[in-house]
């Protein structure tokens, strides 16, 4: 694996690459990584020739000045893990290779409503920090083939937005969301919760399949009641609980039986933000 940290030593690297390849996959993380991003890093290579990953941790979309000094960071397991999964360059820029002279971080992309719904609501700026990082890099490392990640829903929507926005010609890979054996999804922040913490937040998935279960055409006001009502009976501090449409994340509060459904959760445990979602049916 080859590591670079400059912006400029991507591009000429991947010139000579270009030239051998027709397929270059991209998948960007912000380190701290475990089997999930492994898995957008097999999958990149089951699909194309070449595969980029890059750790950045983006201060711009962060709304939370704790939240960002407290991101784990376990630069040299991560660096051993892509290593021995067969990634092919490791891109790892500093803030100033991202950001320079802070032009970009003046961009401002047009979200419209998925700004401001769910995460954009609780995480206000949130999603212009990630186009901003997302754009960046996708100029830098220019990739057939994008991975992302399902557990970041709205993430996927708003990045399949910019790529529209931007008129990229790059194919959107959204990939399962993978989770511990108690079916609490995998996620960097979980580095930050104790063996308990780590036990009760399995409540979350647990909570979203009971939705799944229960759910009836009709009013589903009661079934998002219920939900945010059992993980505060169980210590959490839900941000929100909501089903939307899976295609446009609009809420839905009457289902007619038909449309297809994700339900969507934001919670703390203690100081920890967790998210996570399901499709309910498709
Ligand atoms: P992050 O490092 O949190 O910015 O995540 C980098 C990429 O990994 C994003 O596309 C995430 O959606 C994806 N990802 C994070 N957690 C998981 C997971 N549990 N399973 C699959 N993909 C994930």
């Amino acid at each position: 694996m080859i590591i670079l940290k400059h912006a400029d030593d991507i591009g000429i690297q991947l010139k000579k690459i270009k030239a051998a390849t027709s397929s270059i996959g991209f998948v960007p993380t912000m380190g701290a990584l475990h089997k999930g991003h492994i898995s957008l890093l097999q999958k990149s290579k089951e699909v194309c020739e070449i595969t980029i990953c890059s750790i950045f941790i983006n201060p711009t979309q962060f709304n939370n000045a704790d939240d960002f000094k407290k991101y784990p960071v376990t630069l040299e397991q991560d660096i051993y893990a892509l290593e021995k999964n067969g990634c092919d360059i490791l891109f790892l820029p500093d803030v100033n290779e991202i950001y320079p002279g802070e032009t970009i971080s003046k961009n401002h992309f047009n979200l419209g409503y998925l700004e401001t719904i769910l995460e954009g609501k609780y995480r206000p700026g949130h999603f212009q920090g990630v186009c901003q990082v997302v754009s960046r890099l996708l100029k830098i490392v220019a990739p057939t083939h994008l991975f992302i990640g399902q557990k970041d829903y709205q993430q996927c929507m708003v990045i399949k937005r910019l790529i529209e926005l931007e008129g990229l010609n790059i194919e959107l890979i959204i990939c399962p969301t993978l989770r511990e054996e108690n079916g609490l999804a995998m996620s960097s922040r979980n580095l930050r919760l104790d063996e308990q913490q780590r036990e009760e937040a399995a409540e979350i998935y647990k909570t979203l399949l009971g939705m799944q279960q229960k759910i009836k055409p009709g009013s589903l006001h009661h079934l998002k009641k219920e939900a945010t009502e059992y993980l505060i009976k169980k210590n959490f501090n839900p941000d929100y609980i909501e089903i939307a449409e899976a295609g446009n994340l609009n809420p839905v509060n009457e289902w007619d039986g038909t449309a297809h459904l994700v339900a969507l959760a934001a919670a703390f445990i203690g100081d920890v933000r967790l998210i996570d979602n399901i499709l309910l049916k498709h």
